[in-house]
């Protein structure tokens, strides 16, 4: 990649006259030896799982193997195209498509990895129900799908973007960047005005730690995506009306490469703290063991 940073990639793009998402899929194909067209045909099989994921959490109710979560997605998009919702509607509806991806995570359905399991729904749930609101085509979702690669790819290199290494603010966090960046390119904004809503974004997941109940994608996990959709949502806004993050977007990145690696071992994925570690999150994981030990032993008498 020509690019290492996002400083590099705005100036990039001013020099060349293109968009983030045309310096990312020409700077992949180079990479990857594989032509444009491939690496294009490729990330559009990639927007149809997403779509399809959304299409089934949205209208299941089927629940965790773990049966700790599942139906959320449904009652919340139910429950948000109702006048009492506090949210607009298609604001909900990002909410709800996020939920309903991570839901079929949760359930060892297919999802695209963004950038990863645990954070996969924020993209689809921003991305699906932004192109439904504006009648935008599955083609310049694509090209937005590229941007918001770019911008993983450089907190992935700067920084983390796993639970295990940086805790939830490099997984929502980073998703998060990513999906608001990407709308700003989607709506217009210049490239910019991408790099600002990334670090508008993901300064407000800085120390977001994960411990995820029983170690398991779910509990909480897949509320986060819900919540994250909305934040990137807020972000490519602020962005767009000329909000710009005062601190750049790289030492953003920076300091959560800095809290990440200050975070303690319980709050990284270990679920050995946090919601983890709860009263009610240690009653969920005995009981989870017992559920394992029954269908163990009845396993056994068949
Ligand atoms: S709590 Fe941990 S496992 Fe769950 S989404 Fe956050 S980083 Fe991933």
């Amino acid at each position: 990649m020509r690019f290492s940073n996002l400083k590099e990639l705005a100036l990039l793009c001013a020099d060349e006259g293109k968009p983030i998402y045309l310096i990312m899929l020409e700077d992949q194909a180079l990479e990857s030896g594989r032509t444009a067209e491939q690496e294009w045909d490729k990330m559009k099989q990639y927007y149809g799982i997403m779509k399809e994921a959304v299409t089934k959490g949205i209208s299941s109710e089927k629940l965790s193997r773990s049966g700790l979560t599942g139906g959320d997605a449904k009652r919340v998009h139910e429950y948000t195209r109702q006048q009492e919702a506090s949210l607009e509607p298609f604001t909900g509806l990002a909410m709800a498509y996020a939920l309903a991806v991570s839901e079929v995570n949760a359930s060892m359905g297919r999802i695209v990895a963004t950038p990863t399991a645990g954070s996969c729904g924020i993209i689809p749930g921003v991305f699906v129900s932004s192109q439904e609101r504006f009648g935008w085509t599955d083609d310049h979702m694509v090209n937005g799908l590229f941007c918001a690669g770019a911008i993983g790819y450089i907190i992935a290199n700067n920084s983390f973007i796993s639970g295990a290494e940086g805790g939830c603010q490099a997984e929502i966090g980073s998703a998060i960047g990513m999906a608001a960046g990407a709308l700003v390119e989607l709506k217009g904004g210049t490239p910019e005005q991408a790099v600002h809503a990334v670090g508008l974004a993901m300064k407000n997941t800085l120390g977001l730690i994960c411990d995820p109940v029983g170690g398991l994608v779910e509990i909480p996990c897949i509320v986060r995506n819900g919540f994250g959709a909305v934040n990137a949502l807020a972000a490519a806004d602020m962005a767009l009306a000329g909000v710009s993050s005062v601190i750049p977007s790289d030492e953003v990145i920076q300091v959560m490469l800095e809290v990440g690696s200050a975070m303690p071992d319980i709050h990284r994925e270990t679920a050995r703290g946090g919601l983890a570690q709860t009263p009610t999150g240690r009653q969920i994981i005995k009981q989870l063991a017992k559920d394992r030990k029954k269908f163990r032993s009845e396993l056994k008498k068949r």
